[in-house]
């Protein structure tokens, strides 16, 4: 066979086999079975010296590689949050990987840049940020946040530090003590430290104390640093908490600190109307991140990133060597708006996926997955053996086993844990509450449904029995 004969025999035969995966992907083992080092000892240890027919490669993906899968597509995934994917998606992969397009700058590949900027503005819409924010596509929450952090520092500093580096380090940034590890990292990264990030207390909500906020930036000035960045959480990543964006908004206003919101996953429910009402204060931030590639249906990486004052991210981020001059400003160059020069271009599968699903099917699925977070919330409520720890917000549980003796209940919790996820049929993951275990589960997949929460709980009450049998 030619190249281009067995490329399209084989690029159909790959859209078939895909088709069949999401219709079977329920009779996969949620979890791989395999031990740690058990893939690699089926891999060659050097590259071939002459290449291989698209036949032999695909075997042995069918062999070696499908074996080690966790099948994040699978609707038993209720571990961590869901890492959608979807056909529409799917689709666009296939023609970005193809046109290997590189989206720098707007001469690149002009689609690119004007894509992405009209479909971040949808997004926009959809989440009900106000109309004076910007957007742009990032990677991953993780670089987004950094990227804030980043644009704080410099326009802090006057952007002295970009050039001069730190020349005495006395900023701070706070955040809640159920933020995401993410934002520490960054800390790190951007040269300020994890010891000048304040950790601010939580309530009985786990949402941050705006009280306790203040109080910390003022003993802050107090002793001679410079606060200067909030990060504010639209859903924690352990229970899904939000903290009191309003009041940190006007904290922020009056000491002049940038205030950015990390809702890497919840943000995705900020499309409904009805949640809109329930959160304010965020279009009050300087900037917001969310991850379309969580639970919007886009298949990762696909980051939501947006700033009030976009001029702010191209002053801190824009170094153009004279090879990469243009007469364009360079606002129209992504590259310009934060880390990375090559980009991606990720606007064509949110282009595909939002289409393709409209926004009512968009908001009819999401609403959907909080409803079926309801049902397994009370079904978990309505079992004596169990628990719940924390509110419910949107679709995710944490529960335990009750008990009175905290030592043995976090024990049987943790057996229970493993039990359920050796089935095979679903997969939870945990966090620490307040030092206790504590099971988290998410029902966000895309093709999640009611059938599935009820199995769901099937497992977990009789992998519950067998636990309660053995004691
Ligand atoms: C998942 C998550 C992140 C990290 O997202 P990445 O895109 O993987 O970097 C950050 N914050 C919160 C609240 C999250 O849930």
């Amino acid at each position: 066979m030619t190249e281009d004969s067995s490329f399209q025999a084989t690029g159909h035969n790959l859209i078939d086999w895909l088709s069949d995966y999401f219709n079977n992907v329920e009779n996969y083992s949620v979890c791989s079975k395999l031990n740690p080092g058990d893939i690699e000892k089926k891999l060659p240890a050097r590259a071939p010296d002459r290449g291989e027919p698209y036949k032999e490669i695909l075997d042995d993906f069918n062999k070696i590689i499908m074996p080690g899968i966790t099948h994040w597509q699978h609707p038993g995934f209720h571990a961590y949050f869901p890492s959608n994917t979807s056909e529409p998606s799917v689709l666009a992969e296939i023609l970005t990987a193809g046109l290997g397009v590189q989206g720098m700058k707007w001469i690149t590949s002009p689609s690119a840049t004007e894509l992405e900027k009209v479909v971040i503005k949808w997004l926009q819409q959809m989440i009900g940020l106000p109309d004076n924010f910007k957007g742009v596509i990032m990677d991953t929450a993780s670089v987004s946040t950094l990227c804030a952090i980043l644009a704080a520092r410099e326009k802090i500093s006057s952007y002295r530090i970009n050039t001069n580096g730190f020349e005495n380090n006395i900023l701070r940034i706070y955040c809640s003590t159920e933020a995401h590890s993410s934002i520490e990292k960054a800390v790190r990264i951007a040269g300020i430290g994890s010891n000048n990030l304040v950790k601010i207390d939580v309530d009985e909500n786990l949402a941050m104390v705006p009280e306790n906020l203040l109080k910390a930036i003022q003993d802050d000035k107090k002793n001679g640093f410079l606060p200067t960045c909030v990060i504010g959480a639209l859903g924690t990543t352990g229970t899904g908490a939000v903290d009191p964006l309003s009041e940190i908004a006007e904290i922020c206003n009056n000491h002049q600190l940038w205030f950015h919101i990390d809702a890497a996953y919840s943000g995705t429910a900020l499309i409904l109307p009805e949640f809109q009402r329930t959160v304010q204060g965020y279009g009050r931030a300087d900037s917001f991140v969310f991850n379309p590639h969580k639970w919007m249906f886009t298949n990762f990486d696909c980051s939501a990133f947006f700033v009030r004052d976009a001029g702010l991210l191209t002053k801190t981020f824009s170094l153009i060597p004279s090879y990469l001059q243009t007469d364009q400003d360079t606002e129209l160059d992504f590259s310009n708006w934060g880390i990375q020069l090559g980009r991606r271009f990720r606007s064509l599968k949110l282009w595909f996926v939002i289409r393709h699903f409209g926004l009512e099917e968009l908001q009819r699925k999401i609403r959907e997955h909080i409803n079926l977070g309801k049902i397994f919330e009370n079904l978990v409520y309505n079992d004596k053996r169990f628990e719940l720890v924390a509110p419910r917000h949107l679709n995710i549980i944490c529960f335990r086993l009750k008990g009175t003796d905290s030592k043995l209940y976090n024990h049987n919790t943790k057996s229970l844990l493993t039990k359920i996820n050796q089935s095979g049929e679903i997969f939870l993951s945990h966090m620490e509450l307040n030092g206790e275990f504590v099971i988290r589960f998410v029902c966000g997949q895309t093709k999640v449904n009611e059938k599935h929460i009820h199995k769901a709980w099937d497992i977990i009450s009789s992998c519950a029995s067998e636990i309660e049998s053995a004691d």
